[in-house]
This record gives structure tokens, sequence and C-alpha cells, in this order.
């Protein structure tokens, strides 16, 4: 057990070329002093500046930025058996009055960097900066070593390739850059459905579930192997759905794509006209059916993904810092768990996600509205509703075995006694569903009046054609905007984004 961290969940890492000798022997006494101390893994991108001194590399999918939508302050999702370390370092960065270093988008790691000392190489760039921070001032001139000093950690942590910050940095454009994003703009109340890529290689399914959700949702999401269960890809579910006329929302999971993989495959969409992107950090392996692929897949989460592909689009320039000439049309996305930690913590994720470039936000499926705007308020509080189109998740319940899944299975998802003691009781199969849409109107109704929300989110995944009469009888309204004009060009810097005024009361 290490002193100020949970315990290293994997080994520590090795370099990816061998040092001298000395070196060597200098890295091992490091790694040897460091996992006592925060159960280092030698990652060799320190922050634990900004993580309250706890390592964010503890955690199994070695979230940099916040915790996963599954994190409960009892354990982790992945290792029951550890607490969540970003629980830790939330509960020590309150203590400590540093909750607002946690709004700082961390960098994913420099591979080139781990399993090297770090020790050293702190020296070397604070003689090579030649700025300080200076001993002698820490006695004498305490603002200035401070300011040296916070300059000086800066550059250790935020490489030129990243330089990550705390401020919220809107899109770079005007028009909007897909239908979703134009019926949003229209403040009308949206609603876009999900859709279950296919276990085969059929193209039927998604084309008739597309043509019959088209008249009564914005657009349509398609989920990317959730669960870390294969089916087929999210980027060929949404192209077959484009073709069938209707606009998809393409989630795109951190878990198994390093960071070349994530920015080709959302050029590539963008390619195709797949303009909306949902960036998640994604369901660890351990969820997912046997034999599981080896732990450990995370190369990014999902605010370095909204990091990296806004910059790529708004400044048009590759991680790399590569040039693109024709720059990629992506309204961007995310998800938001209101159920997971305490609201407070999970305003402070939501913000990041923001400040890094996520335009709309759909949310874990909602079961307890008290709850739910208790997260929202949170949001409020933070002034993030105007900065954000929020899409509340809605599940119509099939089943009574559905609803304890959910309640017990499902990361992030909280339903209420009541509602599963109505489900219990419903009766047979038929009573059972029309229970679950009586549940689903009532919270559709308490939903859309709701200040703050722009639309809903409808998961009814197995279940698609239960949307169209969920829509009739709820009276939600249909897409207004049906075509999009084409931008004149590829985005144009904007100096400030039209909005609507969505603050709660
Ligand atoms: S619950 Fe999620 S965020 Fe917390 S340590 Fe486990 S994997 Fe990481």
């Amino acid at each position: 057990m290490s002193i100020f961290s949970p315990r290293r969940y994997q080994p520590a890492f090795r370099p990816m070329h061998r040092d001298s000798l000395p070196i060597r022997a200098f890295a091992s006494f490091e790694a040897f002093a460091k996992g006592v101390f925060f159960g280092c893994r030698m990652c060799g991108n320190c922050i634990l500046q900004e993580t309250a001194f706890v390592c964010p590399m503890t955690c199994p999918k070695g979230l940099r930025n916040g915790l996963c939508g599954g994190a409960t302050p009892d354990h982790c999702e992945v290792d029951p058996s550890r607490p969540c370390t970003w629980y830790v370092i939330y509960d020590r960065a309150e203590k400590l009055g540093r909750l607002d270093t946690l709004l700082e988008i961390n960098a994913p790691i420099d591979g080139s960097r781990t399993g090297h000392e770090q020790w050293l190489d702190m020296i070397r760039v604070w003689r090579k900066r030649g700025e300080g921070p200076h001993p002698a001032d820490f006695l004498f001139k305490r603002d200035k070593f401070k300011r040296e000093w916070d300059a000086y950690f800066y550059a250790l942590r935020q490489p030129d390739w990243w330089q990550g910050d705390s401020v919220y940095h809107p899109p770079a454009y005007t028009e909007p850059i897909s239908l979703l994003e134009a019926n949003l703009r229209t403040g009308a109340f949206v609603t876009t459905a999900e859709i279950a890529p296919p276990l085969d290689a059929s193209r039927e399914g998604i084309y008739k579930k597309a043509s019959m959700l088209k008249p009564y949702v914005s657009a349509a999401n398609f989920t990317d192997n959730a669960s870390a269960t294969v089916r087929m890809s999210s980027i060929a579910s949404s192209k077959i759905c484009l073709d069938a006329g209707l606009e998809p929302v393409m989630q795109i999971q951190a878990r198994d794509r390093s960071r070349i993989v994530v920015e080709s495959d959302a050029v590539g969409a963008a390619g195709m006209d797949i303009r909306n992107i949902l960036c998640l950090s994604g369901d660890h392996h351990r969820f997912g059916l046997s034999p599981i692929a080896k732990p450990d897949q995370f190369d990014l989460d999902a605010i370095q993904m909204l990091w990296m592909l806004r910059r790529i689009r708004d400044e048009g320039k590759y991680l790399d810092g590569r040039k693109l000439k024709t720059r990629p049309q992506w309204f961007l996305g995310t998800a938001a768990s209101p159920f997971g930690a305490p609201p407070m913590f999970e305003a402070i994720r939501a913000e990041k996600k923001i400040n890094a470039g996520a335009q709309f936000i759909q949310t874990q499926p909602i079961f307890d509205y008290d709850r739910f705007t208790d997260w929202l308020e949170a949001l409020d509080k933070r002034n993030l509703l105007d900065r954000v189109y929020i899409l509340a998740g809605l599940v119509p319940l099939k089943s009574a075995r559905a609803a304890h899944f959910m309640d017990e299975e499902v990361p992030g998802v909280v339903l209420t006694p009541e509602i599963i003691k109505r489900m219990d009781n419903a009766g047979d199969k038929e009573a059972m569903q029309q229970e679950g849409v009586a549940i689903a109107l009532e919270l559709i109704e308490r939903i859309k009046n709701t200040p703050g929300l722009s639309g809903m989110h409808i998961m009814a995944v197995h279940w698609e054609s239960i949307v169209p009469r969920l829509v009739e009888e709820a009276g939600l309204p249909r897409p207004v905007i049906q075509e999009l004009a084409e931008p004149a060009s590829a985005p144009v810097m904007a100096e400030e984004r039209p909005r609507r005024a969505t603050h709660m009361a």
C-alpha cells in the first residue's frame, strides 16, 4: 500500500529504450521511493500537483482528468478490492482547498518518457529555463517565487503539443455543422434516439429503424462496442444510417484506441459526412464477454479526446503538429452521469468536458428526477448551462427484469424503489410494457418542462419501435430543421456563438 495514493494497479512502466547503468540505477531508486509514497507507475508525465498529490495512474483506466461513470464512494468499478482513485483525489483536493486545480486539462502520456527517471529531468528543465524559481526568493520574494514555481510546474506537466488549461474555448465557427446542432440552435425541444448496432453484417436493420425514426428524431446514436462487447462498428453503423436519410451521432470510445486511431477514425467519419461525434472514455474490458482483452488499453480519456478533436477542427492541426488542408466538421458531444459521484464533483468533470470542447451532453438514463435536478443545479452554479446543450437520457423499461438489471448492473444508473415496485407489480409481459411506457411518459412530462435542458435522448435499445409512440403521446415536437444549408467554407472564427438563455430558475 502506498502512503498517499491507492496501491499500483499494474506494475510500473518500463522505458522504451535502455538507459546507461547509473541512470537505470537512479530510475530504480526513484521508482521505489515514488512507489512507496504515491503508488507511482513511472509514467514519466507526473501531474501530482494537479491531483492533490494522489497518482491518477493508479486508476485502472489510467484516467488523468476525472472519474468514470461507474465510480462509487466504496470501490473502483474495475477492481472492487480497491478504492476509486478519483474519489480519493476529489476528497483530498476538497480538504486541501485545491478543487479548482482539478479543472486543468491534463495531457495524455508521452510514451517516450515512460519508465525513465524524472527527478534529474526536472533539474535539467529548471536549469534550461533559467527563469526560476530561485530558492532565495522563497524567503524574501514569496509572490515572485510562487509565480515562477507555478510557471515551472506548468511547463513540466503541459508539453508544447498539448498546452492544456482550465478555461472555456468556444467553437471557432458560426454556421451549424450538423442538423442536430441546427435544431438545437432553434431553441425547440430536440429528441434523439439510440439504435443498437447489429450483431451481424446486415444493413437492413439499421435502414428500417432509421427510416422509422426519421420523422420523430433529429439524430440517432450508435454505440461503440458498449460494455466492451463487439457489434458492428459505430462508424459503419453511422454511415448506413446516414445513407438511410437520418443523421447519426457516432459514439467513439477511448478504450481500445490509441490517439492515432481516434484522430484517424474521427477524420474518416468527417470525410463520410458524419458530423456528430460523441466522445466517451468507455467501459473497461472487465465488463465484456470472455475471453476479455488484456487490461490497460486506455491511451486517452473522453476529455483528452474532446480537447484533441476540438483543436483539430478549430486549429486545423493534428496532435503531432501536421496541418490539415481541409478541416473536419464535427459537432462534438459527450455523456454525463448525474447519478455517479456527488453533484459537485460531477459538475467539475462536466466543466472540464465543456471547456475541452463538448457542445452537447447526453446523460445517463434518468429515473430519479430529484437527484437529476441536483446535478443540473450544480452545473448551473458553475455557469455551465448556457455553454452546452443538455439532452436528458430516458430508457423506457420493458420488463421488471430490465429494471433490476439496470439498477444493479449498469454503472452510474439508479432507479427509485417506487419505479422498481411498479414494474414488479405490473403483471404479465404486456402489462409490464404498458407500465414501462407510463413511467417513461411521466418522466418526459417532467423533463420537457425543466429549465436548462435542450432535449431528450431516448435509449430504447432493441425496442426502437416504441420511440414514435413516446414522441406522439408526450407531444414532443418533431425536428424543426430537416435540411442543412451547406456552410460556405471550412469553420470560420467566431467572436461569440449565438446562444439561448438556459439558466435554471
Ligand atoms: S472507478 Fe473508474 S475512475 Fe475510479 S479508479 Fe476505477 S476505473 Fe478509475
